[in-house]
């Protein structure tokens, strides 16, 4: 279906990221795959060209203006180009980071961090999850100890995006360990901070271009001048985020599943057996029109959650609907992509088969299915 979200503006920008892609990601996504990271440089490239902070004012190094739609675009270009291990860097840190910085972070901190976090010269990353918890945030155990202006920050954070190349992380921690939820705020620990560690390189089932990494933290001395909002307001600032987290992430989802049935059908109509094209088989043909139809209610969705969110009315309950099944669709659609491309599915060197391993921590990564599930379940009244 033609979809009727985009400007000409978007179209402009959607076409200039794709030849960035192509220059920038594309060549070097098999040697980032091997390395487990992708080179810092490509953060400085996309903020020289202007695919960092593109919300972010214009006096602090962005692009003054406020419309998810070019973040939605640098994630759907970076899947279709099978290259979302490597984009997720870029994503994480336009989409997930950058309101922390946009919304919570005073004057003082905007204009001390925004401008390298536009210009890629700042890499961000946000901790919450630590080896005992995941989806329990309010039982986490990392501590941050007041001590005059400054906070002893005690603890570990593991499987943090972009862990290895980050220069600022945004880290939840408890300023109250006896408290749930009212004990937590957030600290921007930075890289070379006395005590602030980073773990192994995590070796994952896919996502191999991204770093993922365990944190670790020894009596760092953090300034109380580091904290994103008032003490003890640290969950609400990660609730108030995750909408937009979740979003991204279902965004990438459909984007992922679209690219995925591109491919399968190119591989349908090329590959023979029996004397004729895969794809004339009922079933191929059947697999396809179902790939297809569930890609574009997905899509149809996604889009108008995409506007909910510019016009400030999405809901978490919505963004937790789009979340869950737009990853449980891309899940759905890669298996049966790479059914239908045989053997050779379950090959990397096949864009479906890195897809395949990429696709699975979707469901998992920014709050499990089940969790999306509790949030719309508990939203009824049941
Ligand atoms: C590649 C990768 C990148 C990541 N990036 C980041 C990052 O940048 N920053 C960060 O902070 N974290 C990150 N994470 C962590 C991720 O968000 C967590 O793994 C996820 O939230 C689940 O937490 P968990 O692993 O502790 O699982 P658990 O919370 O232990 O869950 C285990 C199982 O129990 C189920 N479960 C738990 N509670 C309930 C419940 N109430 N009802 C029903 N079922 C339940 C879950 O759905 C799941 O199936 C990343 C993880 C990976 C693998």
């Amino acid at each position: 279906m033609r979809r009727t979200i985009f400007e000409d503006d978007h179209d402009l920008f959607r076409s200039s990221f794709r030849q960035f892609v192509d220059k920038e990601i594309v060549p070097n996504v098999d040697r980032w795959e091997k390395a487990g990271v992708v080179d810092r440089d490509l953060f400085l490239k996309a903020g020289a060209n202007g695919f960092l902070g593109m919300d972010v004012p214009e006096s602090l190094g962005g692009g003054g203006v406020k419309d998810y739609r070019y973040n939605m675009v640098i994630g759907e270009e970076v899947q279709r180009a099978g290259c979302g291990g490597a984009g997720l860097g870029l994503t994480l840190h336009n989409d997930i980071c950058m309101p922390y910085f946009l919304h919570l972070a005073d004057e003082e901190q905007q204009r001390r961090w925004l401008p390298g976090i536009c210009s890629g010269e700042l890499i961000t990353a946000v901790a919450m999850t630590e080896p005992g918890i995941g989806s329990d945030l309010a039982s986490m155990t990392t501590t941050a100890i007041r001590d005059g202006d400054d906070y002893i920050v005690n603890g570990s954070k593991t499987f943090i995006t972009n862990g290895i190349n980050a220069d600022l992380v945004i880290t939840a921690v408890k300023t109250d360990p006896s408290q749930r939820h009212k004990g937590m705020s957030l600290l921007v620990l930075e890289r070379g901070m006395d005590g602030f560690e980073r773990g192994r390189n995590l070796e994952k089932v896919g996502l191999h271009s991204q770093d993922t990494a365990e944190l670790f933290f020894t009596d760092v001395r953090v300034p109380v001048a580091n904290r994103l909002g008032e003490e003890g307001t640290g969950f609400l600032g990660l609730v108030s985020n995750l909408p937009q987290e979740r979003l991204s992430i279902a965004v990438a989802g459909v984007a992922a599943a679209r690219a995925a049935f591109d491919w399968t059908l190119a591989y349908c109509k090329e590959r023979q057996a029996f004397g004729q094209p895969i794809g004339s088989f009922q079933n191929s043909r059947f697999t396809l029109a179902e790939m297809q139809t569930e890609i574009e209610i997905g899509q149809a969705f996604v889009d108008r959650c995409v506007e909910a969110l510019n016009a400030g009315e999405l809901t978490a309950e919505e963004a937790s609907m789009a979340k869950w099944w737009c990853t449980e669709l891309q899940g759905r659609v890669i298996d049966a992509g790479v059914q239908l491309h045989g053997g050779y599915g379950y090959m990397t060197e096949y864009p479906i088969g890195r897809a395949y391993a990429d696709a699975r921590i979707t469901r998992i990564y920014g709050g499990t299915t089940e969790i999306m599930k509790e949030i719309i379940g508990r939203s009824l009244g049941v």
